[in-house]
């Protein structure tokens, strides 16, 4: 038996499979019980939602002869032979491929004709808004008056490009992008009953990933499945996906919240030299800064790893980043937009360097924006040099006129390795990008704070 992918494997076969779509299914499933089916419909919406799925499940359920309610049997002659595609009177039409002109040309010889069953012939015509326009003209002319016994389903993910003239005489749906949660549900179901082993967090990436298309995440599955015979890990899966670790993300965001920005230019060219696919870097960040700050707003702490990273922050860098991602669509050099991007970042985050006075508190009062720069320098510090970081973070910094940071420890070995000479340079250095009139800094010890 030749291989099947799972999204062939677990197509719906009957309206109550269809995920996701509630109010189109609803509404198809009155018109079959009731008798009421149009002869035109215009199925809208993202691919991978379930379009052709619908007109297929549609196209049994008129044709069935031991129908269940709405529901096809899937076990008579009919159903099988729509399901296997051999079926006379579905007819198939992808104007993707071949933009329909012989089709649609036969299609008006033969709509005239009866079924050969004696049910409804149905065509389906996906991505219609490519027809060529004599294939357009023509399918026009047969809807203008269907015979008796004709259903067309027009399937297209841009409505938009479709003529006034189709549109008008369909009854119309729009199908939506699948939510990630009805994603990871099927996504989990297919997995059990496939007999798959998979690492936690697979499904939420695939799902996010995926981005509302159901034919889209159980495609990804099928491939981490064949990867891995059968095991699926959060690695495998990032290097299928060409997607990246939050732990790249994080640093990014780091760059960006320490004013960094060569650094997180650097890292973008990193990224797209690793033959990362930049849209989906684009969209996993602006995710990631979208869980920031949802956590922001439900109170929990900002990212343990990025201490200086405020609400404000987190607002500004996901209007820009998800601006960069929309204007990524049109972009012929998808980095260009995440390259502004990262640049006005930083313009816009980083304290005014022309302003140091105000941008800290002079005198020992710890301000806010003090306490703020103070967070993002230590990061910096912590990045740079990882074993002197904890010493540095039990320091009491204080800002003491604009030129002068002191920093009181209350033991001597913490004070001792911050102030290497080595060790304090990297400091002074780090803090020249907040103030670039220059910062001395003074270690002492507790007790000695306020001396010189
Ligand atoms: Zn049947």
């Amino acid at each position: 038996m030749p291989y099947q992918t799972l999204y062939r494997i677990w197509r719906p076969r009957r309206f109550a499979e269809i995920v996701g779509q509630g109010h189109v299914v609803r509404t198809l499933q009155n018109a079959v019980t009731t008798g009421r089916v149009a002869h035109a419909y215009l199925f809208c919406g993202p691919r991978g939602t379930g379009k052709t799925s619908a007109a297929k499940v549609l196209a049994k359920a008129v044709n069935c002869t031991n129908r269940a309610g709405a529901e096809p049997c899937d076990t008579c002659s009919s159903c099988v032979a729509i399901a296997a595609g051999t079926a006379l009177d579905v007819l198939e039409i992808d104007a993707a491929s071949n933009r329909g002109v012989d089709e649609v040309r036969e299609l008006r010889e033969k709509v005239k004709f009866r079924p050969a069953t004696g049910g409804f012939k149905v065509y389906i015509v996906d991505e219609v808004h490519m027809l060529t326009n004599e294939a357009f003209n023509a399918l026009l002319k047969t809807l203008e008056e269907p015979p008796e016994h004709v259903i067309f389903v027009l399937a297209t993910t841009e409505p938009h490009k479709l003529p006034l003239t189709i549109v008008s005489r369909c009854q119309r749906f729009d199908f939506r992008r699948i939510g990630k949660p009805e994603l990871v549900a099927r996504l989990e179901e297919v997995s059990a009953r496939a007999g798959l082993l998979v690492e936690p967090g697979v499904f939420d990436l695939i799902a996010r990933v995926a981005d509302g298309s159901l034919r889209d995440a159980l495609g990804i599955l099928d491939q981490a499945a064949a990867l891995g015979e059968n095991r699926i890990t959060l690695a495998d899966l990032h290097s299928l996906l060409g997607t990246v670790a939050g732990e790249v993300l994080e640093r990014l965001v780091g760059h960006l919240v320490s004013g960094e920005t060569g650094a997180a230019l650097l890292l973008l060219r990193e990224v797209e030299a690793g033959g990362k696919e930049l849209r989906i870097f684009a969209r996993e960040l602006t995710d990631y800064l979208r869980r920031l700050l949802m956590d922001a707003f439900n109170g929990d702490k900002p990212a343990a790893a990025l201490p200086g990273l405020r609400r404000d922050d987190l607002i500004e860098l996901l209007t820009l980043f998800a601006r960069a991602e929309q204007e990524m669509r049109l972009a012929t050099r998808q980095i260009i937009p995440l390259e502004l991007a990262v640049v006005t970042a930083a313009q816009k985050l980083r304290p005014a360097p022309e302003a140091p006075g105000k941008a800290v508190c002079p005198g020992r009062a710890k301000a806010p924006e003090a306490e703020r720069v103070w967070a993002s320098v230590l990061a910096e510090f912590r990045r740079q040099n990882p074993p002197v970081g904890p010493w540095l973070a039990r320091a009491e910094p204080v800002f003491d006129g604009p030129h002068k940071l002191v920093l009181a420890f209350r033991e001597e070995l913490a004070k001792e390795k911050v102030a290497a000479p080595e060790n304090k340079v990297m400091l002074e250095k780090i803090l020249n990008r907040y103030f670039p009139g220059g910062m001395r800094v003074v270690c002492v010890l507790s007790r000695e704070q306020g001396e010189p």
